[in-house]
């Protein structure tokens, strides 16, 4: 069954302190619920510097990749960056993402469905949410640019992290999550979803 391959892809959300402030919440569980996404665990928690660092460089290729993309953001808009060391720009991003993250409580969710990682990023959409498309989470609730945030020496604000990749995500969930804290249970809309034959719904 092609199913089986599909719908245990998990993906791990966290609600940052500007979601949370702006009682956010609520909606953006609703957008995972919504689509079909089963929760298998939640918690709110002040992250710490040390587990954000973590959290943000499990890829090990982050640094330099983010750093790149920084760089020619920059460029295109005509402007100088401030370094042309793409691992100097991640540091200067990880220090801001650090005093962000930690600044409130936030809310860890890990999601599982079919493509948990690609469907859930679809409706978080793009980093900036200046350009991030109309009806995803960054592009309906947030004003903010690079070009203010960069300005303000701050990190952007886009409520919501999401997994980038299966990869990353199980490495990121058990980060955040004890094995026990994630909970292995049937939601019945999955019949729907993924059964073949639809069998046992006439009496
Ligand atoms: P995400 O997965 O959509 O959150 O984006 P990334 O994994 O690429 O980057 C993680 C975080 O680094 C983002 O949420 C931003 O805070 C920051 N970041 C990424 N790209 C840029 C950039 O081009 N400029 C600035 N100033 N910050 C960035
Ligand atoms: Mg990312």
């Amino acid at each position: 069954m092609a199913a089986e391959k599909f719908k245990n892809e998990r993906s791990l959300i966290v609600i940052k302190p500007d979601g949370v402030q702006r009682s956010l919440i609520g909606e953006i569980i609703r957008r995972f619920e919504r689509i079909g996404l089963k929760l298998s665990a939640i918690k709110m928690l002040v992250p710490r510097n040390e587990m954000i660092e973590k959290h943000y460089t499990v890829d090990p290729e982050w640094r330099r990749i983010t750093g790149e993309k920084a760089i020619k953001g920059y460029k295109e808009k005509g402007q100088k960056p401030p370094s042309e060391d793409p691992y100097e720009i991640t540091g200067l991003i990880l220090e801001r993402l650090k005093k962000y993250m930690s600044s409130g409580p936030v809310v860890a969710m890990v999601w599982q469905g079919a493509h948990a990682v690609k469907i859930v990023r679809k409706l978080v959409g793009g980093t900036e949410p200046f350009s991030s498309d109309v009806g995803t989470i960054r592009g309906d609730f947030v004003m903010d640019s690079y070009e203010m945030s960069d300005g303000d020496e701050r990190c952007i604000r886009n409520l919501v992290h999401a997994s980038g990749s299966i990869e990353d995500a199980e490495k990121e969930i058990s980060l955040w999550f004890a094995k026990e804290e994630v909970i292995d249970y049937r939601l019945i809309p999955e019949q729907i979803f993924y059964d073949v034959n639809l069998d046992g719904l006439l009496e």
